[in-house]
């Protein structure tokens, strides 16, 4: 079999560590072939001696330089390349099969088209890119042929209840509806005011996943569970409205799908990234992650519960802006962006990331996205609207 040429695009991060961890066991089917990174040089140059891609990125000309002088000294051949032209000429090149978006938020949008555009094998993590450019993403895939495959463990878990036949973006006629399950967070038994108090510290620490800082937030307010509603919906053509969530603190079931003559389908195993990502490097094969199996015994029982959306609006604020439409989900997303940087920055209390959102949603006019300057301007309006908005909130530790 000929090898299948990698592109990672955000190799140091959580999902990116675990891509390069199941690609290393399988050494005879995959060859990195691209890296790229934000800021952090040292740990790409580890990778970089361990994987031998041909090309690294970086984001800006320092880094690059500082980058170019640790491969130098490790005798490497990798060529070095920086900012946004050079990640989406790595998602795009002609010899990469397949591309794994695993930059967090908006900043991996560019680089993740490109890449469908292109027609890979795009695995998508970055699930803010699909929520922001919603129709015209999906739009991409079907005209350029791209295979689109969910890693987001929930959707992953979706695709893997769906018929064999089932390609992102197809119709699902006899589904009735999806049920995407949550862990709850951090703070699912914390009264409001208590979350008022959370520090950074606590909302990062996840009670089942290991994940990166933005999205360990997410977790922690269930907006990440609010972009995941977003974006079932266009990955398997449903409405808000038929996307249910499902709290499950054992995080062991990844979501499930319910059929119109009565059967549901779920898919169970540890919670731990690398299933996801096998499925989406081999699919339709599968290969070991290193993941060992569910043990039944000891996981004991499951449990299930409503999300409460007083104490977390952030799950009504996604709904509702995929029920308006437009551009509503990128100014969704982008104020988010805004919140949650602030909230890690000591700048903003934790209960104050949805009235941020919220006001920034309110006060911006919506545009249709008929095209990508359009969200791109969308994205821009809202995070100076939330910029703005933020002294009168603000109110760090
Ligand atoms: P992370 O913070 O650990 O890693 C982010 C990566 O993106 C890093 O390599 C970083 O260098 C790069 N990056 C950050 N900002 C950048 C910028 N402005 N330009 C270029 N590169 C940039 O995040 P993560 O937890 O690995 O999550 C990555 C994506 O996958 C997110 O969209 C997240 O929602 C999604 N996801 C993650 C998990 C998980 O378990 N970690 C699960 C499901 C989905
Ligand atoms: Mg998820």
């Amino acid at each position: 079999m000929a090898l299948q040429r990698i592109t990672i695009l955000g190799a140091t991060g959580s999902i990116g560590q675990s891509t390069l961890d199941v690609v290393a066991r399988h050494p005879d089917r995959y060859e990195v072939f691209a890296l790229t990174a934000h800021q952090r040089v040292d740990e790409l140059a580890v990778l970089c001696k361990q994987y031998r891609p041909h090309y690294a990125v970086v984001m800006s000309s320092a880094d690059a330089q500082k980058l170019q002088v640790l491969l130098t000294v490790a005798q490497l051949s990798t060529e070095v390349l920086w900012g946004d032209e050079a990640l989406v000429a790595v998602a795009s090149d002609a010899s990469v099969d397949a591309v794994m978006a695993a930059i967090v938020g908006a900043a991996g949008l560019l680089p993740t088209l490109a890449a469908v555009n292109a027609g890979k094998r795009v695995l998508l993590a970055n699930k803010e890119a699909l929520v922001m450019s919603g129709a015209l993403f999906m739009q991409a895939v079907n005209k350029s042929g791209a295979t689109l495959l969910p890693i987001d463990s929930e959707h992953n878990a979706i695709f893997q209840c769906l018929p064999g036949s089932f390609r992102c973006g197809s119709a699902t006629p006899d589904v009735e509806r999806l049920l995407l399950t949550a862990s709850g967070g951090p703070f699912r038994n914390w009264t409001h005011e208590a979350m008022q108090q959370a520090t950074p510290e606590q909302a990062v620490k996840h009670p089942k996943w290991s994940m990166g800082r933005k999205i360990s937030v997410d977790s922690a307010t269930l907006m990440n569970k609010g972009l995941e509603l977003i974006e079932a919906c266009w990955l398997f053509g449903m409405t808000a409205d038929r996307v249910q969530i499902v709290v499950h603190p054992e995080s062991i079931i990844h979501s499930l799908v319910q059929y119109v003559d009565g059967s549901t389908m779920a898919q169970l195993g540890n919670p731990d990234m690398r299933t996801p990502i096998a499925l989406g490097l081999a699919w339709p094969e599968r290969i070991p992650a290193g993941v060992p199996p569910l043990d039944l015994f000891t996981t004991g029982g499951l449990h299930f519960e409503s999300p409460d959306e007083t104490r977390f609006p952030c799950l009504r604020l996604a709904r509702e802006a995929m029920q308006t439409g437009g551009c509503a989900p990128a100014v969704l997303n982008a104020a988010n962006e805004v919140a949650v940087a602030a909230f890690l920055d000591g700048q903003l209390r934790f209960t104050d990331i949805p009235v941020l959102i919220e006001r920034t949603l309110t006060e911006l006019p919506m545009m249709e996205p008929l095209e990508l300057s359009t969200i791109l301007a969308a994205d821009r309006s809202a995070r100076e609207q939330a910029i703005r908005l933020l002294p009168a909130l603000g109110r760090g530790f």
